[in-house]
């Protein structure tokens, strides 16, 4: 479904307008790709920076009427979508006694049923032989204190990519799961000085990732035709530690 000069993928990334979401639609596009970003304040000036093979797409994954528009009105442009990235994500913490419920629902429906939309809205534009790649964390798979929204969510996600890998595989289609560390955005800015450094300690690398290396994998296993369901911590060894 390709239009008539056009051979590379169509991307479509949420939460492209910054951090590592911005990060891998910088790479796709470098590796002469379009990419479509979604997020709810994108701006003008972002379409500028990114050049003519880039749309910015207002939308909010929590909202699946939303999500539908944003995946309809990308795939009129480009005849399609060929790669999914479930990136868009919000953090907010709180110990079990004092999280608000507010946040545990906005974190929930951001990151886990905003996944469940993206793929949702954009599977009836996607030929097969397609690629969803989702983004969730090590604290989806590690007790971390103060996250049990994040974390419901995170490990939430890594259920539906088993699913959504074996029903969508009858179709070619893949769905993996990458889990960045710590990689320093506007999610993480609040992390103080002190916070920061006891976290890297716990990370064998002994460093924070960067948002280019977790791009990196994002485009590695996008493009990896025999891997679905997987599970690709990103982390510097963090997973690894006790
Ligand atoms: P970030 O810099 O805070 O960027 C978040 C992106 O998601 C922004 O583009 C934001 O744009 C968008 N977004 C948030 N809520 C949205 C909504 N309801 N609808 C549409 N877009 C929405 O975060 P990041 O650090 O790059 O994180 C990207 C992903 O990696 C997230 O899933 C996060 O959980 C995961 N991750 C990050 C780290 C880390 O250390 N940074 C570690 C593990 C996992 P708007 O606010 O304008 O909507």
């Amino acid at each position: 479904m390709h239009d008539g000069a056009f051979h590379g993928q169509r991307w479509f990334i949420t939460g492209g307008s910054r951090g590592i979401g911005l990060a891998v639609a910088r790479r796709v596009l470098s590796q002469g790709h379009r990419v479509a970003v979604l997020a709810r304040r994108v701006d003008k000036s972002l379409a500028g920076e990114l050049g003519d093979r880039a749309l910015c797409v207002p939308g909010d994954v929590s909202d699946p009427e939303s999500m539908q528009r944003a995946a309809d009105k990308v795939a009129e442009a480009w005849g399609g979508i060929d790669v999914l990235v479930n990136n868009a994500g919000l953090h907010r913490g709180g110990k079990v006694d004092r999280l608000a419920l507010a946040d545990w629902d906005a974190v929930l429906s951001t990151n886990l049923s905003g996944a469940l939309y993206g793929v949702r809205a954009v599977l009836p534009h996607m030929p097969d032989g397609g690629s969803i790649v989702n983004i969730g964390a090590v604290v989806g798979f590690r007790g971390f204190p103060g996250d049990s929204a994040y974390a419901a969510s995170k490990a939430g996600l890594s259920g539906l990519t088993a699913v959504l890998a074996v029903e969508l595989a009858v179709r070619q289609i893949r769905v993996n799961l990458v889990l960045p560390g710590l990689v320093m955005t506007d999610m993480t800015a609040a992390i103080g000085v002190k916070s920061r450094e006891r976290l890297i300690a716990r990370v064998p690398l002994r460093r924070v990732g960067t948002e280019e290396e977790i791009a990196n994998v994002v485009c590695w296993v996008s493009g990896s035709t025999y891997m679905t369901g997987a599970v690709i911590p990103t982390d510097g060894g963090m997973m690894c530690q006790l």
